[in-house]
């Protein structure tokens, strides 16, 4: 007999979206069986339901070990529809834009705090695309699934429902972009710009330049640092590089512009050394303060993304 895994973190966007469940749509996209348990995947729409619309896509939990990208996000959700209650302004915007989310993309990893899924499958390893010169073992490899970092063999679904969401409800939109949630890299915050695979500048390199030129305008005091993810080092089978190949084949004059955002955990265990010995901790803070300055600190930027796609024609 199956039965659904219990994960907090799905019950609360269950929770969120019946607050205003006029501006929330949960869908159910996919799910995972492991044993007699199922791990459900599940997608948001936040607004007008247009997919032309300006499209601002949240995801998490790709390294389910990285449970705080998702929370971060849930808590985001929870924000926006504490405010849809009663402010009226953010009801009308919503009239002329849209969220996309899948903030939970392997439960299996979020349940058992594993970075892969159920079958060992680094899922930033896992698309069909080849870097020019991936570091060893951590680019991606296929020796093995007992070793971290392994590609798989073909498009596990926690990957192929993360890619046919992002064609279904960004690739229509004349201005999209996704903001991936990960954490476990170095101390600060940093936003990571394609490509993954190579460091060659990517498609949408100007229009990403114009969009950092404002947003360091707006926000001067601003916390990232903004860099190309292969400047750090090259992968395979990135799913945003994969992503990015998809939307660049339409040829229909959208942008799209998939960013990773990595939230700085070696400083939480900088700060708090006891960390050290847990694999959990590296990834997520621990300490409560710490937690609730997570919660809060990326709210700024999620609102400034969505505003600046909204208004392209301003800037
Ligand atoms: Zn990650």
């Amino acid at each position: 007999m199956t039965k659904y895994v219990d994960i907090p973190e799905i019950n609360e966007l269950f929770y969120i979206a019946d607050l205003k469940p006029d501006f929330f749509k949960v869908i159910k996209l996919n799910e995972v069986q492991v044993g007699e348990t199922l791990y459900p995947i599940y997608g948001l729409k936040i607004g007008a339901d247009d997919p032309k619309l300006p499209t601002l896509g949240l995801f998490g939990g790709v390294h389910g070990l990285e449970r705080i990208g998702s929370q971060v996000i849930i808590s985001y959700l929870s924000t926006l529809a504490e405010r849809l209650q009663w402010d009226q302004d953010l009801r009308d915007e919503f009239k002329t834009r849209r969220i996309v989310a899948i903030p939970i993309v392997n439960p299996w990893g979020i349940k058992t705090l594993s970075r892969s899924n159920a079958n060992g499958v680094d899922l930033m390893r896992n698309a069909p695309v080849e870097a020019d010169n991936a570091t060893f073992l951590v680019g991606g490899h296929r020796i093995s699934n007992h070793l971290p970092w392994y590609r798989g063999k073909s498009l596990e679904v926690e990957s192929s429902t993360l890619i046919d969401f992002v064609k279904a409800e960004m690739f229509e939109s004349k201005y999209s972009l996704a903001l991936d949630f990960h954490s476990g890299f170095g101390v600060k915050d940093q936003i990571w710009y394609p490509w993954a695979k190579s460091t060659d500048p990517f498609p949408y390199m100007p229009e990403f330049n114009k969009l950092k030129e404002l947003f360091e305008k707006t926000y001067p005091y601003h916390v990232y640092k903004i860099e190309g993810q292969s400047m750090n080092y090259t992968t395979h089978g990135d799913l945003w590089d994969y992503a990015l190949l998809e939307q660049m084949k339409l040829n229909n004059n959208k942008t799209f512009i998939p960013l990773t955002l990595e939230l700085g955990s070696w400083n939480w265990v900088k700060k708090n050394p006891i960390q050290f010995f847990s694999m959990f901790g590296l990834f997520n803070p621990i300490k409560k303060h710490r937690y609730s300055r997570t919660m809060r600190r990326h709210i700024y930027l999620i609102d400034f993304l969505l505003k600046a796609i909204a208004h392209r024609d301003n800037w």
